[in-house]
């Protein structure tokens, strides 16, 4: 079974501490609660099991004698369970040092010079485009821009729109993007780690060439993610020297990784727990919003787990502080390196005024949360914003 009780507050940014005592409290000691699934989540108990046999068992997958073979097929069941989560055959599947690789390896590797990606893309993929798509006020990618930046011409194009937005949770139009895309004879990439577990991963070959995951977003280690492709299309790697995963990425193999991205990508292929997420994430910004909360996003399509909320009025650093305070952890949006807030670059890019947009924090949900994490969490903001606004008032 699931659990995060005892474990300590985290800080923000950082990854939830695992059965650590507990800071303690006049009333008793209190549990933490971790509502930041979307910066990663905690490793899943079959995930870590998968883990711990596979670190119990020496041999290196590229080695011919009995314990490279036996590293090479808990390697090769991984790669099963990823390529079935993403709905390809395993040799579509190369494995990476996370998603940062993948979206690198993507835009970098397709052979394509000129790249375009939406406004909203994680970091990891703006990095590497030159040309931004818009995105409308509800966070989704502008299709008719898309249109526009293809037609207007240039060399052949890579496109990169993510399936799901992190801060937001807002669901993007990838398969309209992709028919664009193919129009004007570009590929296009998709960032899908938002989007695993939680709705229907983008169709790869029909509809995208290329697609990231990320094994720590939905269960599995960090540190180990993949770059899902369409049959038969060529990548030049970006780690040379080893014919590994198909000569695309030399390096020995994550088996452990592997293996627990396997697991984690298996028990969540079904999406089993997204009714249950989708009601308290309702319940929650039921509550929030009578009590004067925006939610941003909240007129597309979004995934059940993600909330981005706003008190108008306080920081989203003093927000996630006070949070953090009553062992309710959350996050800044995804704007944050080395337990820094700045401003995040989708909110700006949905034309949100800056006072919404700089008292924006992500609620994340995820397997562990229950009724009582979302009373806690509501009881934390609710006092927050009292407080607040009695000393407005005064
Ligand atoms: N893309 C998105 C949408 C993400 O949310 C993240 C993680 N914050 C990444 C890419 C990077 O993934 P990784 O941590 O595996 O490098």
């Amino acid at each position: 079974m699931w659990s995060t009780a005892g474990c300590s507050a985290p800080a923000i940014c950082s990854p939830p501490g695992r059965a650590r005592p507990s800071p303690p409290s006049e009333a008793g000691p209190v549990t933490a609660v971790y509502l930041d699934h979307n910066a990663t989540a905690p490793l899943r108990p079959e995930a870590r099991d998968a883990m711990l046999a596979a670190l119990e068992s020496v041999g290196n997958p590229s080695s011919v004698h009995r314990f490279g073979r036996e590293a090479r097929r808990l390697a090769e069941a991984g790669r099963r369970q990823v390529a079935a989560l993403a709905g390809v055959a395993p040799a579509q599947i190369v494995f990476t040092g996370g998603a940062t690789e993948a979206n690198a390896l993507a835009l970098t590797g397709l052979g394509r010079r000129r790249i375009l990606a939406s406004a909203i893309e994680h970091d990891s993929a703006l990095a590497w485009a030159a040309e931004r798509i818009p995105v409308g006020g509800d966070g989704r990618v502008d299709l008719d821009a898309l249109d526009r930046l293809l037609a207007a011409g240039g060399e052949p194009a890579i496109v990169s729109v993510m399936a799901v937005n992190n801060e937001t949770g807002v669901i993007q139009p990838v398969a309209e993007a992709a028919a664009i895309a193919r129009r004007h004879g570009a590929l296009i990439h998709c960032d899908a780690v938002q989007a695993a577990g939680r709705i229907p991963l983008p169709a790869v070959g029909a509809e995208v060439d290329a697609l990231s995951l990320s094994a720590h977003k939905l269960g599995g280690p960090q540190g180990i993610g993949a770059l899902v492709l369409r049959d038969g299309l060529p990548l030049a790697p970006l780690l040379r020297g080893g014919a590994q995963e198909g000569r695309r990425r030399a390096g020995t193999e994550n088996v452990a990784g592997i293996a627990g991205f396997g697991a984690a990508a298996a028990a969540v292929a079904d999406r089993a727990d997204m009714p249950r997420i989708a009601a308290l994430r309702d319940e929650l910004e039921r509550r929030l919003t009578a009590e004067g909360a925006v939610v941003l996003g909240a007129g597309a399509p979004r995934v059940a787990n993600t909330s981005c909320v706003a008190m108008p009025g306080v920081t989203a650093e003093t927000q996630v502080a006070a949070l953090d305070l009553a062992g309710v952890a959350v996050s800044a949006g995804s704007a944050c390196s080395s337990g820094k807030v700045r401003r995040s670059h989708v909110l700006e890019a949905m034309g949100l005024p800056d006072d919404l947009a700089e008292s924006a924090i992500r609620i994340s949900l995820g397997p562990a949360t229950d009724a009582e994490a979302i009373d806690r969490c509501v009881a934390a903001w609710i006092d927050l914003s009292r407080r607040r606004r009695s000393r407005a008032v005064a």
